[in-house]
């Protein structure tokens, strides 16, 4: 009976077919503006084409499922790095007491870009646009915090609300969106900066890691307060910050830091700075005691004295991470993903319905159960395009627009006595003829997370 049972399980391992993955692609050009009347860009209007993202109120999305599919890839890379440096994850209330906010002062400071609501008593609350006064609040309850137990990484990757003056460019400014965001505390300055320093090269391994270019620069502290403060950028046109990067050495600022109008390079001397734009992706804070003081968040130190903590805070704009990906990656016509975040990493194509070779789309279904037993890795990430009423071109074409890493053709070289079978790296722009070795050996080394 048992044997039985797994028996049918596998025989009903389903493929996954794109006829049936809720993806629903609108080649209409979604044009410069938006429906609700906001500036678009290129990863928008990719996304929204591609069935990604589809627009709901201002600045605001559904994420359909092949961006959930990413954004889990992206979630389980980031709490690779996280856990990395030590840090653990956790999840706090989005809403937010006006209280807590009323106490770091920020529930003014913040002024209309907090949502802010009232429960059925009338007490305020808002949506949480950050947490440093959640985290600190939740430290300081607790009771024995122990210098041995420090430096404390805590970290969650929720939702944050922000109602942004002007939400534009889809995923990359919305007012409702995913960040990381982590809140370090340590015994001492010195020790709050080696954390800093651990948090911005687990960035910068982040970024390594998707194939993204990123650039840290010096940034402006802000209102989130503390001394020290740098942005991890990557350079597009469309970014909406300014930088000054120096051709000779490793300096490089946001302008809001200086004069907008310098050439020389405040570090090396000797290079010249040259403008660029970027995106934000991430922010990483020195807080010192703003918050600890504020919130009385204290450990006891080696003489088993009170002492109040030194603080960081770092963030991760996950949807934004994601947008800006595509847009930089992408050419107008076709999503291109950091391999890693590919929602499907192999779409295979049997041939078109009554084109003779009927038999030959039997190979595409084997095929993608061959891949699925032979390559664990890639479980769950091969698709068969099996809307075979379409050509081969017309669905290339569509492989092309998604970006899937690797696009299999499989026709007349299948019947061959040596199959073989067109593949094409959409990454690189590559195309090969591989027998099924080959292919194995290839896919095998795509690397999943
Ligand atoms: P920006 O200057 O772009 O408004 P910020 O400096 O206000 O961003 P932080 O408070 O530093 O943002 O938030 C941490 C990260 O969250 C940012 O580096 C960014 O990647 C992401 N982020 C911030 N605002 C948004 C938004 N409206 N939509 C999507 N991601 C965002
Ligand atoms: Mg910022």
């Amino acid at each position: 009976m048992m044997l039985c049972c797994r028996l049918k399980l596998q025989h009903i391992r389903p493929t996954l077919l794109v006829s049936r993955i809720y993806q629903p692609t609108s080649l209409r050009d979604v044009g410069q503006e938006s429906r609700q009347g906001e500036m678009t860009c290129k990863s928008q209007r990719l996304m929204q084409q591609a069935g990604l993202i589809h627009p709901s109120n201002p600045g605001c999305y559904y994420y359909l499922p092949a961006t959930v599919r990413s954004m889990e890839k992206l979630v389980r890379v980031i709490d690779q790095e996280m856990h990395g440096i030590g840090g653990q994850k956790l999840d706090m209330p989005s809403l937010c007491s006006a209280d807590l906010w009323k106490t770091s002062e920020r529930w003014d400071l913040m002024g209309k870009e907090l949502l802010r609501l009232k429960d059925r008593h009338g007490v305020d609350y808002c949506l949480g646009p950050t947490h440093e006064e959640a985290v600190t609040t939740l430290v300081a309850h607790q009771a024995h915090l122990s210098y041995k137990q420090l430096p404390l990484l805590l970290y969650q990757i929720t939702r944050k609300f922000r109602d942004e003056p002007k939400p534009r460019f889809g995923l990359l400014r919305g007012r409702e969106f995913y960040m990381k965001d982590m809140y370090s505390f340590d015994v001492s300055e010195e020790a709050a900066y080696q954390t800093y320093e651990s948090v911005c090269q687990a960035y910068t391994r982040l970024f390594a890691r998707l194939g993204l270019r990123c650039v840290q620069v010096q940034a402006d502290t802000g209102n989130i307060g503390g001394k020290l403060s740098h942005e991890f950028q990557l350079p597009a046109d469309i970014g909406e910050d300014r930088l000054l990067v120096c051709g000779d050495c490793s300096f490089s600022a946001n302008v809001e830091t200086m004069s907008s109008d310098r050439t020389d390079c405040p570090q090396c001397k000797t290079g010249t700075l040259v403008e660029s734009r970027g995106i934000e992706v991430g922010h990483t804070f020195y807080l010192g005691k703003k918050y600890s003081q504020v919130f009385n968040a204290t450990f006891s130190n080696a003489q088993n004295k009170p002492s109040v903590a030194e603080m960081g805070c770092y963030g991760l704009g996950v949807t934004r991470i994601l947008a800006a990906a595509i847009e930089v990656m992408s050419t107008e016509e076709g999503i291109r993903w950091p391999g890693l975040l590919a929602p499907y990493q192999v779409c295979v194509l049997p041939p078109k319905k009554g084109s003779k070779m009927d038999e030959v789309a039997v190979l595409a279904d084997n095929l993608v159960h061959t891949l699925g037993e032979a390559l664990p890795g890639l479980r769950g990430e091969v698709v068969l395009d099996d809307r075979t009423q379409m050509t081969i071109g017309k669905r290339l074409k569509d492989a092309s627009r998604l970006g899937y890493p690797y696009v299999i053709v499989v026709g007349q070289g299948a019947l061959e006595e040596t199959p073989r079978f067109e593949v094409i790296c959409q990454q690189t722009g590559e195309t090969m003829f591989l027998g099924q070795d080959g292919l194995l050996d290839l896919l095998g080394r795509v690397e999943t997370v």
